[in-house]
């Protein structure tokens, strides 16, 4: 067991979180991490519509009873999104913790602190940090430039950017972005955090509802095969480099807009991908951690594959280290 002051502050057993991934985090997935001791997030915006997000909070917990998430992302959209029509959707379905990603949380905070709400702000610098936690958030997940999805503008890796956010945020933080084993976890706890939060890793096991051909892929892919669009419109996304990607980046040289672009990157492309297993199909989210991922194991197996080697390593390689 390790225990740490986010397992203690979110009544979960292990210092591992799954994050919120565009069309991947639904109910049997977060359910998944849930039930193996770590803390699963639904991800808010997967559902079309505020109502669904309800039906689909009711589904995980019917399949866990244990604590779980849900994430609300606020970046720029193809289609505007009733953002705080999903807030009033959490809130209601009585869910106690929230994962805020993309822009500053402070709007939401006031609705979900009065709701008991404990909040977790996945950000990718130390200033954005900083910011959140004297808005008053509970957590952060502080997001590395290794990370899937989007990684800010300032391209800091975690090496850096962990120990930086450590020396001046007092609120327990998350590692995010690259992890995906217990040298991950070791090296997460090493550089002020207290846990690791893990998307790549986490679609690479039994229980995640996408196709196997996407799970193969991750398996077969290494850490040079992503591919990082929208770097043009200070919106980088960090994606799978297949050839959508590679076309993306080519029109964004060639200065089209996003509305010209919009049809081959649109995250209803993606959603096929994972439906049909088709990788050419659509852009879809993928982290550098690719390189670290050899096998498709149930998300049990991962979670207390990652503790327990991690514990060995504490109380064996390194604690050896020290007595020498
Ligand atoms: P979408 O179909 O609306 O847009 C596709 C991509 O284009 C997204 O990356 C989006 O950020 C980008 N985009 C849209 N309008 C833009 C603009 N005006 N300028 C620059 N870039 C623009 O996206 P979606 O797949 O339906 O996802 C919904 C939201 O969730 C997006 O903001 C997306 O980036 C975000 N997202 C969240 C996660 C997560 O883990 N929570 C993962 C991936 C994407």
């Amino acid at each position: 067991m390790i225990k740490t002051r986010f397992t203690e502050m979110f009544g979960i057993k292990h210092p591992v979180v799954q994050g919120g991934m565009q069309w991947v985090g639904r109910a049997e997935l977060a359910s998944a991490v849930s039930n193996a001791g770590g803390l699963g997030i639904l991800t808010g915006l997967t559902q079309p519509t505020p109502d669904d997000l309800r039906k689909e909070i009711k589904r995980c917990r019917d399949m866990t009873d244990q604590p779980f998430g849900v994430n609300l992302t606020i970046l720029p959209t193809l289609v505007p999104r009733p953002y705080g029509e999903y807030i009033d959707a959490i809130v209601e379905s009585g869910v106690k913790i929230v994962e805020t990603a993309g822009n500053n949380p402070k709007p939401f905070l006031p609705k979900l602190k009065d709701a008991g709400i404990k909040v977790i702000h996945k950000c990718t610098s130390v200033r954005h940090g900083i910011s959140a936690e004297k808005a008053g958030v509970d957590a952060i997940s502080m997001d590395g430039f290794e990370c899937a999805g989007h990684p800010g503008e300032d391209d800091v890796p975690n090496l850096v950017l962990l120990p930086a956010a450590a020396n001046v945020i007092k609120i327990p933080m998350l590692a995010s972005g690259g992890f995906g084993d217990a040298r991950g976890l070791v090296a997460a706890l090493a550089l002020g955090c207290e846990g690791i939060n893990m998307g790549t890793r986490f679609m690479a096991t039994k229980e995640a509802p996408i196709h196997d051909n996407v799970k193969a892929a991750l398996v077969s892919s290494d850490e040079r095969s992503t591919s990082l669009i929208f770097r043009t419109m200070r919106n980088t996304s960090r994606v799978y480099g297949n050839s959508v990607a590679k076309k993306a980046i080519e029109m964004e040289h060639e200065g089209k807009t996003i509305q010209e672009i919009g049809p081959i990157v649109a995250g209803t492309r993606g959603k096929v991908v994972y439906e049909t297993g088709d990788l050419e199909h659509g852009i879809w989210s993928a982290g550098t951690v690719m390189g670290l991922i050899q096998d498709i194991p149930t998300c049990k197996e991962l979670v207390e594959r990652i503790v327990s080697e991690a514990e060995e390593m504490i109380r064996g390689r390194l604690a050896r280290a020290v007595a020498a």
